[in-house]
């Protein structure tokens, strides 16, 4: 017997060492948007908020935007606020949905509005139909909540956005002319807590946001005897929760989250033309060896000399794709069928000769495409988003920001590792860890179309991909 239940404790442990160790929100870094429960200046003393002990419990870090008395159509200025201090270098926006909406009175309104259509639903006659848009009058709670949600859903379609109902409301005094009733009470325009919080949920399914409801989840509810012992204040603020109040939701908040992921999967594919030499080359090399990460390179048969190999071999090593650029750099779609064949069959020859391995993708020189050359080259043409960095006259600072600006999920980054192009090396000591902070992975081309097209399905052959989602 005292053997099981040593087994049964060290199972537990495991599985607790575990649980914690995989929760999929640890290391997210994460905006709590929101009122007073979430406001940092909150804190003092014996109150804590639940943000900081999720930090604890899950290991996420928090970015916290919250601001006491904030209401919904606030929100967005907490957004902006976030923009500004991290861009796009964050995982995840938790939005604590307060009750001052309810508490000023705010009509609810309505989630859309409704006109008089048609629409083709099969044949040529458009028959009658009801057509309805978000109602994003700002004068509502459901107005308020559109104009929020489409926003931000908007401006980071990549982000996960949670959204969390409010906490039940006891009586709060903070002053004598800011005394607030519990929610046993309407509010001003004869209106009780539930339907605003019924409201959040509603906006979930509307804007597909994943809703945690604290409402019912955090088992806090200051009015039944008690419950004050997890307010701050018996007499006067059974409003915010205290240090037992916020555990408690850290608690329930860490257990819902670990349904949901922290952040979505998004990919660049680094690659470089021109190369390969001994010159800039390694020094690509040594960056990718110091961040850890692949990337791809189109090389150019005449470059591949015996010294050259062997960096282009130190590429292979690394996990980096060796591609085809052709071997004496012309623009393809000028030359015959055999031409075309004998510029790719050449330095294909030699890449797998040095590498082992015969490159399966082909970028065009000048990115120069014809329908002859999908015809003649039976390789898939990779394209890319350059910030043309093979013109000498663009500085660093524009290589970094053409190369970071509106780049996606999905995007073939293409940079050129030239003997010449010691700016491109500069510039990739911003890039990198700057697509590293905004979450991109970096993989190879061969990996991007592996993740994207698990089934194997072959590239359409005349297209030349700059993008693979
Ligand atoms: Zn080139």
């Amino acid at each position: 017997m005292k053997r099981i239940i040593f087994l049964l404790a060290a199972l537990s442990a495991f599985c607790t060492a575990a649980l914690a160790q995989d929760h999929p929100w640890k290391g997210a870094r994460v905006a709590f948007l929101g009122d007073s429960i979430t406001d940092e200046r909150q804190i003092d003393g014996p109150n804590c908020t639940f943000w900081r002990d999720l930090q604890d419990i899950v290991g996420l870090e928090p970015y916290v935007y919250g601001i006491s008395g904030h209401r919904m159509n606030q929100i967005i200025g907490q957004a902006d606020k976030l923009r500004e201090d991290h861009g796009d270098a964050f995982d995840a926006i938790i939005i604590f949905v307060g009750t001052n909406d309810y508490n000023g009175g705010v009509p609810l309104g309505e989630w859309y509005t409704y006109k008089d259509s048609t629409a083709t639903y099969s044949g040529p006659v458009p028959l009658p139909a009801k057509y309805r848009t978000p109602s994003l009058d700002p004068k509502t709670f459901r107005g308020r909540t559109n104009i929020t949600l489409s926003t931000l859903k908007a401006r980071w379609p990549d982000k996960q956005i949670v959204l969390l109902t409010p906490l039940h409301r006891g009586f709060a005094q903070f002053s004598d002319a800011n005394v607030q009733p519990s929610e046993a009470f309407s509010n001003r325009i004869g209106l009780f807590i539930d339907e605003y919080v019924e409201a959040v949920k509603e906006a979930g399914a509307i804007w597909s946001v994943p809703v945690i409801d604290l409402y019912s989840l955090s088992g806090l509810q200051p009015a039944v005897p008690g419950h004050e012992r997890y307010f701050r204040d018996a007499e006067k603020d059974l409003l915010h929760p205290n240090t037992p109040g916020h555990q408690r939701m850290a608690r329930t908040l860490a257990a819902q989250l670990s349904a949901l992921p922290a952040k979505f999967p998004k990919y660049v594919a680094l690659t470089f033309d021109d190369g390969p030499n001994t010159v800039v080359t390694p020094q690509v090399l040594d960056l990718l060896e110091q961040y850890g990460i692949p990337a791809s390179f189109f090389v150019i048969g005449s470059n591949i000399t015996p010294e050259s190999a062997a960096v282009m071999k130190r590429a292979h090593d690394m996990g980096c794709d060796i591609e085809n650029h052709s071997f004496t750099h012309p623009a393809l779609p000028s030359l015959t069928a055999k031409q075309m064949q004998d510029e790719i069959a050449r330095t294909s020859a030699l890449i797998e000769q040095y590498t082992g391995e015969a490159p399966r993708f082909l970028r065009p020189p000048y990115l120069a495409m014809s329908q002859s050359l999908a015809d003649a080259v039976d390789l898939t043409f990779i394209g890319g988003y350059c910030p043309n960095d093979w013109d000498a006259s663009v500085t660093v600072q524009q290589r970094i920001d053409g190369a970071l600006a509106n780049i996606v999920d999905g995007d073939v980054l293409l940079l050129h590792d030239f003997a010449e192009n010691s700016p491109t090396v500069e510039a990739l000591r911003t890039i990198i860890p700057e697509l590293l902070a905004r979450g991109f992975e970096f993989v190879t081309i061969s990996r991007l179309f592996e993740l994207r097209w698990p089934d194997g399905r072959p590239a359409p052959h005349n297209v030349m991909y700059r993008n693979v989602y």
